[in-house]
């Protein structure tokens, strides 16, 4: 499997927009397939760390429909919330996916810990791992991170998720304020793409 070129790659997520950054990531030569041909649900992310959920769902997804599967599983890392909320990024929104629920809890945590936080650098980090399977095989899974801090408050109005409170390393505005393509060219998803491309 190693030598041989991946020529079709199933991408395992049913998230659209995840699914059209990925596509933009990968070899133009690889035909992408995506899940919601095959009509499948998500299977329950109960790993503990970004690559076991990672893992769980790029082989879930590839014994479901016989492609080699890519997928990913990501989030935010706050050190001083004890990397909270890490693989419970997207969870912190509720059912709904709500962002804006989930930056409340992120602030609502910090008051906890501390009520001068904001007088500290609250470091924090974008985590993506990336794994590629064939059915019950993983023939790669790689970690991408982008260092950084904490807002004091929201800014911004681009990206998604957690972006708004995001400032990365040596910037001075966040995810939220930054130019899409100039995220793109830092993030957390590039760097484990980075690394995951000579398995492709
Ligand atoms: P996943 O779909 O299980 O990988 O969940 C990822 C969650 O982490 C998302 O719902 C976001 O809350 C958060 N997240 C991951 N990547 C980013 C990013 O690039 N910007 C903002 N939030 C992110």
């Amino acid at each position: 499997m190693s030598k041989q070129k991946i020529k079709r790659l199933l991408i395992g997520t049913n998230n659209k927009g995840k699914l059209r950054e990925i596509k933009n990531l990968l070899p133009k030569n690889i035909k992408i397939y995506s899940t919601s041909a095959f009509n499948l649900k998500s299977p329950v992310e109960n790993g503990k760390t970004f690559k076991e959920n990672s893992l769980l769902k790029s082989k879930y997804f590839s014994k479901k429909t016989g492609f080699i599967c890519l997928a990913d599983d990501s989030g935010l890392e706050i050190d001083f919330l004890g990397m909270k909320p890490g693989i419970y990024s997207a969870r912190w929104g509720g059912k709904h996916g709500d962002f804006n629920k989930a930056i409340r809890r992120v602030y609502r945590e910090l008051d906890k810990k501390d009520k001068n936080w904001k007088t500290k650098k609250i470091k924090a980090r974008f985590v993506c791992a990336l794994s590629i399977s064939y059915l019950n095989k993983k023939i790669a899974c790689v970690i991408g991170k982008v260092e950084g801090r904490i807002s004091d408050k929201p800014k911004g109005k681009n990206g998604f998720g957690y972006d708004p409170i995001f400032i990365p390393l040596k910037k001075r505005k966040t995810f939220g304020e930054i130019k899409p393509s100039q995220k793109y060219k830092i993030d957390h998803r590039q760097q484990a793409f980075k690394k995951i491309r000579r398995f492709l």
